[in-house]
């Protein structure tokens, strides 16, 4: 699937995929105008690598990400589940409390080039259970930035700047219904 600016969500959270068999056509491309919308923050996000973000919970690797990641690490598919993932309904997720494990003392990803792309594609919003941008377009509310920690660096920024490429998404979406 891929409409807009030619962007594609590969990762969708694990609420849309609970309860239903497949993801309707309607709902993919829904979540690629997120996404898009996400993407055209992400071209000018001013990232300070502050780390702030990666003490967050719920990490998720997707499952073909397993590979590269051990790959990597010079590790095993296996070793590196054990050493560093846990499955939780039906997917994986880092093992840590507090800081990232693969943050470094200096606030840096030590696996910048092969990090998972919930953290590659920040600020495209995914939680554990859902594109928050894709819930504010469908449902023409704001979009809820709670999980964002005020005095993250990037914080005031994408408050200030998602709410044009959303209302561009809300567009996008009722010409595509006309
Ligand atoms: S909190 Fe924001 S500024 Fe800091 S590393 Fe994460 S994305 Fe970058
Ligand atoms: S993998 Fe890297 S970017 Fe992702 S949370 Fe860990 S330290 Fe942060």
């Amino acid at each position: 699937m891929n409409i807009a600016g030619g962007n594609m969500a590969k990762y969708r959270g694990k609420y849309i995929l609970d309860g239903l068999d497949e993801i309707p056509p309607e709902m993919l491309r829904d979540l690629d105008l997120a996404y898009d919308a996400c993407k055209q923050l992400h071209d000018h996000f001013p990232c300070e690598m502050c780390g702030r973000c990666c003490h967050q919970a719920n990490i998720t690797v997707m499952d073909d990400e397993v590979e590269r990641m051990a790959s990597h690490l010079n590790m095993t598919a296996d070793g590196f589940t054990d050493d560093f993932l846990y499955r939780e309904d039906g997917r994986w997720l880092f093992k840590k409390s507090g800081r990232c494990r693969f943050l470094g003392n200096d606030d840096k990803c030590a696996i910048w080039e092969q990090r998972p792309l919930i953290c590659s594609d920040f600020p495209y919003l995914v939680s554990k259970f859902m594109s928050r941008v894709y819930l504010s377009i469908v449902n023409g509310t704001d979009i809820d930035l709670s999980y964002m920690e005020d005095d993250w660096p990037c914080t005031p920024v994408i408050k200030k700047k998602i709410g044009a490429p959303i209302e561009d998404a809300r567009r996008k979406r009722v010409t595509r219904s006309l």
